[in-house]
């Protein structure tokens, strides 16, 4: 057994950017997280004005404060932006907003960038789509230094791509500069894809999958979701844990195992006001796990 740390579990919670992204930090200190997640512009708009510099020195003397290091930190880009999209005026825009996403990471100090790989649209071959996924990532790469593009797995709604480890795989296959790239496994997404979580057995399965497929290198982050669509539901909506379909085993199962040290655990559930209990719970077991494996 690997000798771990008790600060070794980043858990935490995508939390209100509202006011600046200065007050992230706070309200993840508050609910108990030593990580969190959090949008550095409206998600649902293109267009952002930049950030100020006192917002940016307000965010980093927030973050050195309260403990949260950029590998603890999980930006999420907008959900406008298709990086696979079949017009190319649509791309183009696409590609020049996620730029901007990288930026505006970049000046915050920050090293990750979390988002959704894109759709087709039924209008061009996967193949293609995840081709032009990959150059979207290159082109970033290019234009912004050191922030890692980390692509999320999705549940395979309507004509999203990345909820099959394959997709992933091929995307990161095409992209240069593999130092900086990485994923994201959102567990309610694995789940709805199809890959079972249900009980350890099922997570040694899927993970191993993941493995053989991608790689557990490039997992860089989680996000820590249970699922209120059946296993292969293709659809996303997120539980609160233990609620929903997955059911408990899989996030005991992240807790205690220390593949998933040292990388943003994130809730995205539903309720909140449970945030402060889910985070106790799974540090509860990571704390068990240390204590098994030392005595
Ligand atoms: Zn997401
Ligand atoms: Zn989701």
């Amino acid at each position: 057994m690997l000798k771990r740390e008790l600060g070794s579990k980043f858990i935490g919670a995508h939390v209100s950017a509202a006011g600046g992204v200065d007050q992230a930090p706070l309200r993840a200190s508050e609910i108990g997280a030593n990580a969190f997640a959090l949008f550095t512009k409206n998600q649902r708009q293109w267009a952002a004005k930049p950030l100020e510099p006192k917002i940016i020195q307000a965010f980093k003397a927030n973050c050195k404060r309260l403990g949260f290091d950029a590998g603890q930190i999980l930006p999420h880009d907008s959900y406008l932006i298709n990086l696979g999209a079949p017009e190319d005026d649509k791309l183009e825009k696409s590609r020049a907003a996620f730029i901007d996403e990288m930026k505006r990471c970049h000046l915050l100090g920050l090293t990750l960038l979390n988002f959704h790989p894109g759709s087709h649209l039924k209008k061009i071959s996967e193949q293609d789509c995840l081709s032009r996924i990959a150059e979207s990532i290159n082109l970033a790469h290019n234009a912004v230094p050191e922030v890692i593009a980390v692509i999320e797995n999705t549940a395979g709604q309507g004509t999203n791509l990345g909820w099959r480890f394959e997709h992933l795989a091929q995307i990161i296959d095409q992209v240069e500069d593999k130092s900086r790239v990485g994923v994201c496994i959102d567990t309610c997404h694995t789940f709805a894809a199809g890959y079972d979580l249900r009980d350890f057995d099922a997570c040694d399965a899927t993970f191993a999958e993941f493995d053989r497929i991608v790689g557990m290198h490039y997992l860089r982050a989680m996000h820590i979701n249970d699922s209120k669509v059946a296993l292969g539901g293709k659809v996303d909506r997120h539980h609160a844990l233990g609620k929903g379909e997955i059911g408990w085993d899989c996030f005991e199962y992240i807790s205690k195992d220390p593949r998933f040290d040292g990388i943003p655990l994130i809730l995205e559930t539903i309720e909140p006001d449970l945030w402060p209990q889910e985070i106790q719970s799974m540090r509860q077991f990571h704390l068990q796990s240390i204590a098994d494996s030392t005595s």
